[in-house]
């Protein structure tokens, strides 16, 4: 199965399609990791990229297409999988659905994680990720054991540039802007299912499970 979760930043998409896409055997396919990880490898497209998000933009639709329409066709995505933050625009939508279908395939059930503004705020001005694995952390709701350091492997934890005040409140309008509109574009495909993410991780698990229909 091929699910898209669309919310905003901070909704808890990347925790959750972590927890799918592991129970599943499915690929999570992060935009936003994809593109931090080209930033830090210093790539060409991590250089045209890296002002974009800082500034709590989006990156252009055709260098985004490009990167995810060839990670959707790696083997590891074969099997399925859960693609979090892309798309973002309708431009992304349609451009995602046009490769999908020239290889015969599509997208089967998006979930739209509706979370109120002030506890985005909250979550996204609390988060701390492990820059070399990606685990991410939240100094009230799910702090690692030692104050500054990852549980797993036990590196450094950092804050992401674009988590200060000013570029989350910038990030948040660029989401209202360019990318609520999706939501009509999915739900005119009967595609779209709506689910509370402003409740605990392992309910918000199951109300997404339930809704795609994968429930155990
Ligand atoms: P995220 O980790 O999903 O919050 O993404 C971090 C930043 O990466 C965003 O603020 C954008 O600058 C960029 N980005 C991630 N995904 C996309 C996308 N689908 N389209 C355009 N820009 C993106």
């Amino acid at each position: 199965m091929n699910v898209v979760l669309l919310g905003p930043p901070g909704a808890g998409k990347g925790t959750q399609a972590t927890r799918l896409a592991g129970r599943r055997g499915w690929a999570h396919l992060a935009s936003g990791d994809i593109l931090r990880a080209e930033v830090k490898a210093g790539s060409e497209l991590g250089r045209k990229a890296q002002g974009f998000m800082n500034a709590g933009a989006l990156v252009p639709d055709d260098l985004i297409l490009s990167m995810m329409a060839e990670h959707v066709s790696r083997p590891a995505a074969a099997n399925g999988f859960v693609l979090d933050g892309f798309p973002r625009t309708p431009a992304q939508a349609h451009g995602l659905d046009a490769r999908l279908t020239a290889v015969n395939k599509r997208i089967d059930c998006v979930v739209h994680m509706v979370v109120p503004e002030a506890s985005l705020v909250r979550r996204l001005s609390g988060r701390w990720y492990c820059p070399r694995d990606n685990r991410v952390y939240h100094e009230t709701s799910s702090p690692p054991t030692r104050a500054g350091v990852c549980d797993a492997c036990g590196g450094p934890l950092a804050q992401r540039p674009d988590d200060r005040p000013e570029v989350i409140t910038q990030r948040l309008k660029t989401y209202q802007e360019l990318t609520t509109p999706l939501i009509g574009y999915y739900r005119d495909r009967n595609l779209l299912r709506e689910v509370n993410g402003d409740a605990a991780q392992d309910a918000v698990t199951a109300a997404i499970e339930s809704a795609c229909g994968t429930g155990a």
